[in-house]
């Protein structure tokens, strides 16, 4: 039996068309006025340049518009701490990405928990994690939030499921974990000093990949009916599990391109107008 595909890329097409009738209504109500997002890419690295990019185009794609930061790769933390300040205080600027990962003489922490929490649209600071895990309205991190929107619209059951997260980053795994557990899934999260990984992936209802190396999970460390969720993306179009041998034996899986990414980026989206619509709305 072929699985079912957690198709990320309809899903967000779908969504698109929902935030762009948003959008729409947000400017009909004020003379105009677009909400924004602004994007901060340190740094010259290309890949980050392309998530950056790839972000600012989805803004345009529901009418969106954004505030393009770029600063140089020799930026400290101060001169972006000074940066955040100043789209925290920008009453145009609804929502802030700060792209990871900054360079590396730069606190990436302290400059994530700079970020106003109203603003906090990518979900990165500690206070909004905090307010996620303990299942207080909060914007999640984009990835694993969208990783939770998917499972959703699949109405794939989680409840009572044995959920194994591998990998344990402060913007991937560690809210993944915690999403899928204020879900009601019994959760095991691995990371690289695990023992007896593959035995415990054997055990796993729901298996997430948040490893960050090229089809690291093997396929034959999952069990048949496993539902399989990939956030790896690598050059040559491979995650971080060997997926190919469990489109057959999977429950449902999302592939790699067009499963975890589109609907990172969505919800980076989908947050940002919400951000917008409480700022643009209130009174
Ligand atoms: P990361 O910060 O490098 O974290 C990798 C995690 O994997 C760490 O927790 C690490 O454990 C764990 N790990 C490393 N080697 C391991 C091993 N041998 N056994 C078990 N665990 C091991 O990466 P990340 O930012 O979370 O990203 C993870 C993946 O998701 C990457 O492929 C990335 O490209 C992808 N990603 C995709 C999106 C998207 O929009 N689709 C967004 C973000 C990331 P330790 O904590 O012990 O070091």
């Amino acid at each position: 039996m072929s699985a079912l595909v957690l198709d990320g890329k309809s899903l967000s097409t779908q969504s698109e068309a929902d935030l762009a009738g948003r959008v729409a209504e947000l400017k009909q109500k004020n003379g105009g006025q677009a909400p924004i997002l602004a994007t901060i890419l340190v740094g010259a690295d290309p890949a980050s340049a392309t998530y950056v990019k790839m972000k600012q185009n989805a803004c345009k794609r529901v009418g969106m518009e954004s505030i393009a930061v770029e600063m140089p790769a020799h930026t400290s933390t101060r001169e972006l701490l000074a940066q955040i300040d100043e789209l925290n205080t920008n009453p145009n600027c609804h929502g802030i990405l700060l792209q990871h990962p900054v360079p590396s003489q730069i606190d990436e922490r302290a400059c994530f928990d700079q970020i106003d929490i109203a603003k906090d649209v990518d979900g990165v600071t500690c206070h909004g994690f905090g307010r996620m895990a303990m299942d207080e309205d909060a914007y999640g991190s984009a990835t694993p939030q969208g990783i939770m929107r998917t499972l959703e619209a699949y109405d794939i059951d989680l409840a009572g499921k044995h959920a194994v997260v591998v990998g344990r980053s402060p913007i991937l795994g560690k809210p993944m974990a915690l999403m899928l557990l204020n879900a009601n899934a019994t959760v095991t999260i691995c990371h690289s000093k695990t023992q007896n990984l593959p035995d415990l992936i054997k055990q796993a209802d729901i298996v997430v990949g948040a490893v960050g190396r090229p089809e690291f999970i093997q396929a034959a460390w999952i069990k048949d009916g496993a539902v399989v969720v990939d956030a790896g993306y690598h050059p040559g179009g491979v995650g971080d599990i060997e997926l190919a041998p469990l489109v057959d034996r999977a429950a449902a899986y999302t592939p790699v391109p067009g499963g975890v990414g589109p609907m990172t980026i969505n919800t980076l989206i989908q947050q940002s107008v919400i951000a917008a619509e409480k700022a643009l709305l209130k009174g």
